[in-house]
Protein backbone atom coordinates (compact mmCIF):
# COMPACT_ATOMS: atom_id res chain seq x y z
CA UNK A 1 0.00 0.00 0.00
CA UNK A 2 1.24 3.72 -0.40
CA UNK A 3 0.58 7.03 -0.40
CA UNK A 4 -1.19 7.10 -3.89
CA UNK A 5 -4.46 9.99 -4.24
CA UNK A 6 -4.87 13.27 -5.73
CA UNK A 7 -4.82 16.51 -3.81
CA UNK A 8 -6.37 19.33 -5.29
CA UNK A 9 -6.18 22.91 -3.77
CA UNK A 10 -7.86 26.19 -4.70
CA UNK A 11 -10.00 29.01 -3.67
CA UNK A 12 -13.64 28.00 -3.30
CA UNK A 13 -13.65 24.45 -4.78
CA UNK A 14 -17.26 23.31 -3.92
CA UNK A 15 -17.95 22.12 -7.59
CA UNK A 16 -15.11 19.95 -7.74
CA UNK A 17 -16.28 18.52 -4.65
CA UNK A 18 -19.62 18.44 -6.21
CA UNK A 19 -18.70 16.93 -9.44
CA UNK A 20 -16.43 14.34 -7.59
CA UNK A 21 -19.83 13.26 -5.85
CA UNK A 22 -21.90 13.32 -8.76
CA UNK A 23 -19.79 11.17 -10.44
CA UNK A 24 -18.93 8.26 -8.67
CA UNK A 25 -21.98 6.97 -8.11
CA UNK A 26 -21.94 6.48 -4.66
CA UNK A 27 -25.04 4.76 -2.62
CA UNK A 28 -24.89 6.80 0.34
CA UNK A 29 -22.81 9.84 1.02
CA UNK A 30 -22.55 10.94 4.84
CA UNK A 31 -20.50 14.05 6.09
CA UNK A 32 -19.12 13.95 9.21
CA UNK A 33 -18.46 17.21 11.03
CA UNK A 34 -18.10 19.02 13.97
CA UNK A 35 -20.48 21.65 15.25
CA UNK A 36 -18.62 24.51 15.18
CA UNK A 37 -17.75 23.55 11.00
CA UNK A 38 -21.39 22.88 10.87
CA UNK A 39 -22.36 26.34 12.17
CA UNK A 40 -19.97 28.12 10.06
CA UNK A 41 -20.33 26.04 6.94
CA UNK A 42 -24.15 24.84 6.81
CA UNK A 43 -24.59 24.80 3.38
CA UNK A 44 -21.08 22.27 2.65
CA UNK A 45 -22.53 19.99 4.02
CA UNK A 46 -24.24 19.22 0.71
CA UNK A 47 -27.93 18.13 2.25
CA UNK A 48 -29.07 19.14 -1.30
CA UNK A 49 -29.50 15.48 -1.95
CA UNK A 50 -32.19 12.59 -0.86
CA UNK A 51 -28.53 10.17 -0.32
CA UNK A 52 -26.78 12.67 1.52
CA UNK A 53 -26.26 12.34 5.51
CA UNK A 54 -24.93 14.28 7.90
CA UNK A 55 -23.27 13.36 11.43
CA UNK A 56 -22.10 16.40 13.86
CA UNK A 57 -19.89 15.66 16.56
CA UNK A 58 -18.76 17.97 19.54
CA UNK A 59 -15.88 19.91 18.24
CA UNK A 60 -12.67 19.42 20.06
CA UNK A 61 -9.98 16.59 20.42
CA UNK A 62 -12.16 14.73 23.93
CA UNK A 63 -14.34 13.55 20.24
CA UNK A 64 -11.58 11.18 19.13
CA UNK A 65 -12.59 8.87 21.50
CA UNK A 66 -13.90 4.94 20.99
CA UNK A 67 -17.75 6.58 22.20
CA UNK A 68 -17.86 8.57 19.29
CA UNK A 69 -16.82 6.03 17.01
CA UNK A 70 -19.04 3.82 17.73
CA UNK A 71 -22.16 6.11 17.69
CA UNK A 72 -21.09 6.95 14.18
CA UNK A 73 -20.74 3.29 13.65
CA UNK A 74 -24.48 2.95 14.86
CA UNK A 75 -25.52 5.63 12.56
CA UNK A 76 -24.24 4.20 9.63
CA UNK A 77 -25.89 0.90 10.13
CA UNK A 78 -29.55 2.97 10.99
CA UNK A 79 -29.58 4.46 8.16
CA UNK A 80 -28.19 1.45 5.77
CA UNK A 81 -24.99 2.63 4.74
CA UNK A 82 -23.52 0.00 2.40
CA UNK A 83 -19.96 -0.89 0.96
CA UNK A 84 -20.96 0.98 -1.74
CA UNK A 85 -21.31 4.63 -0.06
CA UNK A 86 -18.75 7.23 0.38
CA UNK A 87 -17.76 9.19 4.05
CA UNK A 88 -16.68 12.54 4.25
CA UNK A 89 -14.82 14.39 6.91
CA UNK A 90 -15.47 18.03 6.93
CA UNK A 91 -13.42 19.74 9.25
CA UNK A 92 -10.16 19.70 11.10
CA UNK A 93 -7.69 16.53 12.23
CA UNK A 94 -9.91 15.48 14.89
CA UNK A 95 -13.00 14.85 12.16
CA UNK A 96 -10.25 14.00 9.65
CA UNK A 97 -8.86 10.91 11.72
CA UNK A 98 -11.89 10.09 13.53
CA UNK A 99 -14.02 9.80 10.17
CA UNK A 100 -10.76 8.25 8.46
CA UNK A 101 -10.75 5.37 10.86
CA UNK A 102 -14.44 4.80 11.03
CA UNK A 103 -14.45 4.94 7.15
CA UNK A 104 -11.47 2.25 7.26
CA UNK A 105 -13.60 -0.25 9.65
CA UNK A 106 -16.92 0.18 8.98
CA UNK A 107 -17.85 -2.95 7.01
CA UNK A 108 -14.14 -3.84 6.34
CA UNK A 109 -13.80 -0.29 4.34
CA UNK A 110 -15.47 2.16 2.35
CA UNK A 111 -14.50 4.85 0.24
CA UNK A 112 -13.65 8.34 2.16
CA UNK A 113 -12.42 11.71 0.72
CA UNK A 114 -11.32 14.32 3.48
CA UNK A 115 -12.16 17.77 3.39
CA UNK A 116 -9.64 19.68 5.94
CA UNK A 117 -11.18 22.73 7.25
CA UNK A 118 -8.04 24.03 9.83
CA UNK A 119 -4.70 24.82 8.78
CA UNK A 120 -3.27 21.97 10.56
CA UNK A 121 -5.58 19.58 8.83
CA UNK A 122 -4.64 20.71 5.77
CA UNK A 123 -0.75 20.41 5.91
CA UNK A 124 -0.54 17.49 8.26
CA UNK A 125 -3.87 15.88 9.50
CA UNK A 126 -5.30 15.22 6.03
CA UNK A 127 -1.95 14.13 4.17
CA UNK A 128 -0.15 10.65 4.99
CA UNK A 129 -3.33 8.26 5.26
CA UNK A 130 -3.19 7.41 9.28
CA UNK A 131 -6.56 7.66 10.64
CA UNK A 132 -7.00 7.37 14.87
CA UNK A 133 -8.82 7.92 18.34
CA UNK A 134 -7.48 8.09 21.58
CA UNK A 135 -7.37 6.29 24.41
CA UNK A 136 -7.18 6.80 28.08
CA UNK A 137 -3.56 5.60 27.38
CA UNK A 138 -2.70 7.92 24.80
CA UNK A 139 -3.11 9.36 21.61
CA UNK A 140 -4.00 7.85 18.30
CA UNK A 141 -3.67 4.35 19.86
CA UNK A 142 -6.01 2.80 17.99
CA UNK A 143 -6.09 3.28 14.39
CA UNK A 144 -5.36 2.32 10.81
CA UNK A 145 -3.26 2.93 7.38
CA UNK A 146 -6.48 4.01 4.92
CA UNK A 147 -5.90 6.32 1.65
CA UNK A 148 -8.95 8.77 1.10
CA UNK A 149 -9.92 8.94 -2.58
CA UNK A 150 -8.81 12.20 -2.39
CA UNK A 151 -7.90 15.29 -0.43
CA UNK A 152 -9.54 18.58 -1.34
CA UNK A 153 -8.07 21.39 0.20
CA UNK A 154 -10.31 24.73 -0.05
CA UNK A 155 -8.04 28.05 1.03
CA UNK A 156 -11.29 29.78 1.88
CA UNK A 157 -12.20 27.53 5.04
CA UNK A 158 -9.05 29.23 6.42
CA UNK A 159 -11.21 32.75 6.56
CA UNK A 160 -12.81 32.04 9.81
CA UNK A 161 -9.98 30.18 11.05
CA UNK A 162 -9.21 31.77 14.94
CA UNK A 163 -5.45 33.30 15.21
CA UNK A 164 -4.80 30.89 17.91
CA UNK A 165 -5.48 27.65 15.15
CA UNK A 166 -3.33 29.09 12.67
CA UNK A 167 -0.17 29.24 14.73
CA UNK A 168 -1.48 25.58 16.10
CA UNK A 169 -1.00 24.52 12.10
CA UNK A 170 1.85 26.65 11.22
CA UNK A 171 3.81 25.17 14.19
CA UNK A 172 3.68 21.99 11.64
CA UNK A 173 4.40 24.04 8.58
CA UNK A 174 7.51 25.30 10.82
CA UNK A 175 8.58 21.32 11.34
CA UNK A 176 8.07 20.36 8.19
CA UNK A 177 10.81 23.20 7.44
CA UNK A 178 13.07 22.62 9.95
CA UNK A 179 13.39 18.74 9.00
CA UNK A 180 13.64 19.52 4.93
CA UNK A 181 13.13 22.73 3.30
CA UNK A 182 15.31 25.31 4.48
CA UNK A 183 14.21 27.61 1.82
CA UNK A 184 11.20 27.17 3.72
CA UNK A 185 12.04 28.33 6.76
CA UNK A 186 13.66 31.13 5.37
CA UNK A 187 10.18 32.01 3.99
CA UNK A 188 8.22 31.71 7.09
CA UNK A 189 11.06 33.84 9.01
CA UNK A 190 11.07 36.33 6.37
CA UNK A 191 7.78 37.12 4.63
CA UNK A 192 4.49 38.18 6.38
CA UNK A 193 2.56 34.54 6.17
CA UNK A 194 -0.66 35.95 6.91
CA UNK A 195 -0.67 37.45 3.25
CA UNK A 196 -2.83 35.28 1.78
CA UNK A 197 -0.50 34.51 -1.51
CA UNK A 198 2.01 33.39 0.77
CA UNK A 199 -0.10 31.37 3.38
CA UNK A 200 -1.50 29.51 0.02
CA UNK A 201 1.98 28.88 -0.84
CA UNK A 202 3.34 27.85 2.39
CA UNK A 203 0.75 25.57 2.13
CA UNK A 204 1.44 23.89 -0.91
CA UNK A 205 4.75 23.48 -0.05
CA UNK A 206 4.43 21.68 3.51
CA UNK A 207 1.65 19.47 1.66
CA UNK A 208 4.54 18.60 -0.73
CA UNK A 209 6.94 17.30 1.39
CA UNK A 210 4.65 15.79 3.72
CA UNK A 211 3.52 13.78 0.48
CA UNK A 212 7.14 13.00 -0.83
CA UNK A 213 8.54 11.90 2.68
CA UNK A 214 5.16 8.96 3.07
CA UNK A 215 5.76 8.45 -0.31
CA UNK A 216 9.02 6.99 0.48
CA UNK A 217 7.88 5.20 3.02
CA UNK A 218 4.39 5.13 3.80
CA UNK A 219 4.59 2.82 6.78
CA UNK A 220 6.88 4.58 8.97
CA UNK A 221 10.05 2.21 8.51
CA UNK A 222 12.69 5.08 8.14
CA UNK A 223 11.69 8.60 6.15
CA UNK A 224 8.59 8.94 7.69
CA UNK A 225 9.51 9.00 11.37
CA UNK A 226 11.60 12.33 10.79
CA UNK A 227 7.99 14.19 10.87
CA UNK A 228 8.12 13.33 14.89
CA UNK A 229 9.90 15.75 15.13
CA UNK A 230 8.59 17.26 18.27
CA UNK A 231 5.91 14.46 18.63
CA UNK A 232 7.74 12.64 21.18
CA UNK A 233 7.32 15.44 23.91
CA UNK A 234 4.56 16.76 22.32
CA UNK A 235 2.25 14.00 22.17
CA UNK A 236 3.28 13.61 26.27
CA UNK A 237 2.63 17.05 26.48
CA UNK A 238 -1.18 17.00 25.43
CA UNK A 239 -1.89 14.40 27.06
CA UNK A 240 -0.75 15.99 30.70
CA UNK A 241 -2.95 18.72 29.58
CA UNK A 242 -5.90 16.28 29.13
CA UNK A 243 -5.40 18.21 25.32
CA UNK A 244 -6.04 21.49 26.80
CA UNK A 245 -2.77 22.50 24.92
CA UNK A 246 -3.61 21.53 21.38
CA UNK A 247 -1.57 19.66 18.80
CA UNK A 248 0.31 22.23 17.12
CA UNK A 249 1.31 24.13 20.64
CA UNK A 250 2.58 21.01 22.34
CA UNK A 251 4.57 20.17 19.14
CA UNK A 252 6.21 23.49 19.39
CA UNK A 253 7.38 23.14 22.84
CA UNK A 254 9.09 19.56 22.01
CA UNK A 255 11.05 20.74 18.95
CA UNK A 256 11.95 23.57 21.27
CA UNK A 257 12.98 20.94 24.00
CA UNK A 258 14.46 18.43 22.13
CA UNK A 259 16.63 21.09 20.30
CA UNK A 260 17.79 22.27 23.60
CA UNK A 261 18.90 19.13 25.08
CA UNK A 262 20.70 18.21 21.22
CA UNK A 263 22.56 21.64 21.77
CA UNK A 264 23.74 21.46 25.15
CA UNK A 265 24.87 17.78 24.32
CA UNK A 266 26.41 19.11 21.15
CA UNK A 267 24.76 17.59 18.72
CA UNK A 268 23.77 20.59 17.20
CA UNK A 269 25.06 24.20 16.90
CA UNK A 270 23.94 27.28 19.31
CA UNK A 271 23.36 28.85 15.71
CA UNK A 272 20.45 26.48 14.74
CA UNK A 273 18.95 26.02 18.06
CA UNK A 274 18.61 29.99 18.18
CA UNK A 275 17.06 29.64 14.85
CA UNK A 276 14.53 27.28 16.12
CA UNK A 277 13.87 28.98 18.91
CA UNK A 278 13.71 32.29 17.30
CA UNK A 279 11.16 31.08 14.21
CA UNK A 280 8.61 29.48 16.90
CA UNK A 281 8.78 32.66 19.08
CA UNK A 282 8.54 35.06 16.48
CA UNK A 283 4.89 33.36 15.71
CA UNK A 284 4.16 33.05 19.55
CA UNK A 285 3.98 29.78 19.62
CA UNK A 286 5.60 28.43 23.03
CA UNK A 287 8.85 27.29 23.72
CA UNK A 288 8.75 25.17 27.69
CA UNK A 289 6.43 23.99 29.25
CA UNK A 290 5.50 23.60 33.16
CA UNK A 291 5.19 19.61 33.59
CA UNK A 292 7.63 18.39 35.19
CA UNK A 293 10.29 15.90 33.56
CA UNK A 294 9.41 12.82 35.67
CA UNK A 295 5.59 12.82 34.34
CA UNK A 296 7.23 13.87 30.54
CA UNK A 297 9.73 10.40 30.94
CA UNK A 298 6.64 8.19 31.93
CA UNK A 299 4.11 9.84 29.81
CA UNK A 300 6.91 9.40 26.68
CA UNK A 301 8.10 5.99 27.98
CA UNK A 302 3.93 5.00 26.72
CA UNK A 303 4.81 6.15 23.39
CA UNK A 304 2.74 3.93 20.74
CA UNK A 305 6.42 4.41 18.51
CA UNK A 306 8.44 3.11 21.33
CA UNK A 307 10.65 -0.18 19.77
CA UNK A 308 11.14 -2.16 22.72
CA UNK A 309 13.66 -0.57 25.16
CA UNK A 310 14.85 1.71 21.98
CA UNK A 311 13.46 5.30 21.14
CA UNK A 312 13.63 7.21 18.27
CA UNK A 313 14.03 11.03 18.82
CA UNK A 314 14.28 13.24 15.84
CA UNK A 315 17.23 16.15 16.25
CA UNK A 316 18.06 18.87 13.27
CA UNK A 317 21.44 18.52 12.48
CA UNK A 318 20.81 21.70 10.98
CA UNK A 319 18.05 23.99 9.62
CA UNK A 320 16.33 21.25 6.54
CA UNK A 321 18.13 18.38 7.19
CA UNK A 322 17.09 16.38 10.35
CA UNK A 323 18.19 12.79 11.65
CA UNK A 324 16.67 10.22 13.97
CA UNK A 325 18.23 9.02 16.92
CA UNK A 326 17.59 5.76 18.44
CA UNK A 327 18.19 6.09 22.66
CA UNK A 328 18.00 3.99 25.08
CA UNK A 329 15.48 4.75 28.52
CA UNK A 330 19.02 6.21 30.31
CA UNK A 331 19.72 8.46 27.68
CA UNK A 332 15.97 9.22 26.91
CA UNK A 333 16.05 10.41 30.58
CA UNK A 334 18.63 12.21 30.82
CA UNK A 335 17.54 14.37 27.42
CA UNK A 336 14.40 14.80 28.80
CA UNK A 337 15.75 16.32 31.91
CA UNK A 338 18.24 18.39 30.41
CA UNK A 339 15.29 19.52 28.03
CA UNK A 340 13.55 20.34 30.99
CA UNK A 341 16.29 22.52 32.65
P1 LIG B 1 -9.59 20.25 15.47
O1 LIG B 1 -10.12 19.34 14.45
O2 LIG B 1 -10.04 20.05 16.88
O3 LIG B 1 -9.88 21.75 15.03
C1 LIG B 1 -9.53 22.82 15.89
C2 LIG B 1 -10.73 23.74 16.18
O4 LIG B 1 -10.99 24.52 15.00
C3 LIG B 1 -12.00 22.98 16.48
O5 LIG B 1 -12.68 23.64 17.50
C4 LIG B 1 -12.79 23.08 15.17
O6 LIG B 1 -14.19 23.02 15.40
C5 LIG B 1 -12.38 24.44 14.67
N1 LIG B 1 -12.47 24.66 13.22
C6 LIG B 1 -12.25 23.76 12.24
N2 LIG B 1 -12.30 24.37 11.03
C7 LIG B 1 -12.60 25.67 11.27
C8 LIG B 1 -12.75 26.80 10.41
N3 LIG B 1 -12.59 26.72 9.08
N4 LIG B 1 -13.03 27.98 10.98
C9 LIG B 1 -13.15 28.10 12.35
N5 LIG B 1 -12.99 27.07 13.20
C10 LIG B 1 -12.70 25.86 12.66
O7 LIG B 1 -8.00 20.17 15.54
P2 LIG B 1 -6.86 20.27 14.41
O8 LIG B 1 -5.84 21.15 14.99
O9 LIG B 1 -7.40 20.56 13.07
O10 LIG B 1 -6.31 18.76 14.37
C11 LIG B 1 -5.74 18.16 15.50
C12 LIG B 1 -5.89 16.67 15.39
O11 LIG B 1 -5.24 16.19 14.22
C13 LIG B 1 -5.26 15.93 16.56
O12 LIG B 1 -6.14 14.94 17.01
C14 LIG B 1 -4.03 15.28 15.96
O13 LIG B 1 -3.66 14.09 16.60
C15 LIG B 1 -4.48 15.03 14.54
N6 LIG B 1 -3.40 14.89 13.60
C16 LIG B 1 -3.41 13.81 12.80
C17 LIG B 1 -2.40 13.63 11.87
C18 LIG B 1 -2.43 12.46 10.94
O14 LIG B 1 -1.44 12.19 10.27
N7 LIG B 1 -3.53 11.76 10.85
C19 LIG B 1 -1.37 14.56 11.78
C20 LIG B 1 -1.40 15.67 12.62
C21 LIG B 1 -2.43 15.83 13.52
ZN1 LIG C 1 1.67 16.52 14.18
Amino acid sequence: MNADYNVCFGVDIREKIESFINNSNYSKVVFITDKTVDLLYPKHTFLFKEYCHRYVIESGELSKNINTYYKIIRFLSSINVDRHSLIVTFGGGVVGDLGGFVASTYMRGVDYIQIPTTLLSMVDASIGSKTAINTEDGKNLIGTFYNPRCVFIDFKFLKTLPDKELRNGLSEIIKSAIIKDRELFDMIISKNIYEEGVMNNIIIRSIYIKKKVVGNDFKELSERQLLNFGHTIGHAIEKISNFSISHGYAVSTGMAMISKAYYRLEYISEETYLQIINILKKYQLPVSCEYNKERIYQEVLKDKKNIGDKINLIYPQKIGCAVIDSVSRKKLENIISIACE
